[in-house]
């Protein structure tokens, strides 16, 4: 997610003969689909389906295959027109165990997880001494090779921010630590959870790599245990640290994008994108992350077909990413099939919801949606003022799994939820239905519905 600064659009639209304006009908459709859905639990059940009849879905496992099956089924439920899935390449990686403890100067254990595709240490574990970096570019600075037989340990805490702005700059950590770590000669990398909350739980989450291995065991500690190691080195202690760690690299596995759509009644190869991401990490039972995403979309293309008094010009399609955790395999896959059969052309607009179960305060659009549809945006924005929503500037992706079809030229926009809590949630194992309020999904329902609604029946072209 990039941080944008939020501020409040007032550019006036130009007079131009190439605007198309939002028919009165079509506004009025849209103001009646938002006042019923904000009633409407169906969100929030399919979520509560998802996360309790299936629960994690992380690639390779058989939790990723029932929610697979599960989302064909609810699909084809909800009254899709279509539903389809397509095969996604990717190697599979599955954690196993994983074990750390202070040895020196007093045992105790840690509460850790493996990040994304970390290699295994030796059998039975590793024992070394932690070397303390603030940041990841403290890490940098130290000489190669001047770590070995060392654990380097990366202590810097995301900062909390409701646009969700702290995640990035930490990241690199999570992300790239494992090379640098190796570089400096170190045996394994250890860094504080990318995560705002104060639980011993750690947050796991994808290193850089796509196959394989990590250049070294790389593994989150909770914020609390972080704290520990950082005060034992305030006292001038150097801990000394047993850690465990066993993974498993499965080799070339198969996933799928699962696809449903509400067929356009007049420009039916149009589709306007929305959707979220199927699978989750391993911890939890992934709801915010991204359960939530995923129900909200299914709603969102149901809701329409079933309360919408005219069925919209353009085709919905609502897409149930795979493998967007260990770097949008699914987005990528897609966008690159659409590249090749030139249906690229086709995608009107798209946007995916991937920031948790929180309310959205916010309406963003890319840079490349044309000045003759901004007007389009502003209407929507304006119609969901009533539920809290503002129009913002700052260009967006429409989300991570956007962000391949957005570099093809896809317009998009970001319906921008409230993400404070995200992080205390994020990649744990409290990611779990019970942390989602039911009022927000039906705002988020009521928002994704005035949006999808006006973009699949707008005829303008968003480019
Ligand atoms: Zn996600």
């Amino acid at each position: 997610m990039a941080a944008v600064a939020a501020l409040i659009l007032t550019a006036p639209v130009l007079a131009n003969d190439n605007i198309i304006p939002v028919s009165k009908e079509t506004k009025d459709i849209a103001t009646h689909l938002r006042d019923k859905a904000i009633d409407d639990d169906s969100a929030y059940e399919i979520l509560k389906s998802l996360t309790t009849e299936v629960g994690a879905r992380h690639p390779g496992t058989p939790g990723e295959k029932a929610g697979i099956e599960w989302a064909i089924n609810k699909l084809k439920a909800l009254g899709f027109d279509k539903v389809y899935t397509e095969d996604v390449n990717m190697n599979g990686w599955l954690r196993g165990v994983e074990t750390a403890e202070i040895l020196l100067p007093s045992y105790q254990k840690l509460i850790i997880t493996a990040l994304g595709r970390s290699k295994s240490t030796p059998e039975g574990g590793l024992e070394a001494d932690i070397v303390h970096f603030k940041t990841y570019a403290d890490l940098e600075k130290a000489l190669d090779g001047s770590l070995k037989g060392k654990i380097a340990f990366i202590s810097n805490r995301m900062q909390q921010l409701k646009d969700g702005g702290g995640y990035g700059p930490a990241n690199i950590a999570r992300s790239k630590g494992h090379e640098l770590a190796a570089q400096k000669g170190a045996e394994a990398l250890l860094i504080r959870s990318i995560g705002t909350d104060d639980h011993r739980n750690p947050h796991t989450g994808a290193t850089n790599v796509a196959m394989g291995y990590t250049a070294v065991p790389a593994v989150a500690l909770s914020n609390p245990d972080a704290d520990q190691l950082v005060r034992l080195m305030d006292y001038g202690h150097s801990p000394k640290i047993r850690l465990n760690i066993q993974t498993k690299d499965l080799g070339p596995i198969v996933t799928k994008n699962v696809i449903g759509e509400i067929t356009g009644r007049e420009l039916p190869n149009e589709v306007v994108v929305i959707g979220g991401h199927l699978d989750s990490w391993d911890l939890g039972t992934g709801a915010v992350d991204d359960g939530a995403g995923v129900a909200i979309a299914m709603a969102t293309g149901a809701f329409i077909k079933n309360n919408a008094k005219l069925r919209p010009r353009r085709t919905i399609r609502v897409i149930l990413w795979g493998a967007e955790e260990l770097g949008l395999i699914g987005a990528r896959a897609y966008a690159k099939a659409r590249q090749e059969d030139g249906t690229i052309a086709n995608h009107v607009i798209g946007s995916e919801s991937d920031f948790g179960a929180g309310p959205i305060y916010g309406l963003q659009s890319s840079n490349n949606v044309s000045p003759n549809a901004i007007h389009v945006v502003d209407t929507m924005a304006g119609l969901m003022g009533k539920l809290g929503v503002s129009r913002r500037s700052g260009d967006t992706s429409g989300g991570p799994d956007m962000i391949p079809l957005a570099a093809l030229g896809v317009p998009a926009l970001n319906l921008m939820q409230d993400g404070t809590d995200y992080f205390d949630l994020h990649h744990t194992p409290d990611d779990t239905f019970d942390k989602v309020n039911p009022e927000h999904m039906r705002q988020n329902l009521a928002v994704w519905t005035v949006f999808t609604f006006i973009a699949a029946e707008w005829p303008g072209s968003f480019k």
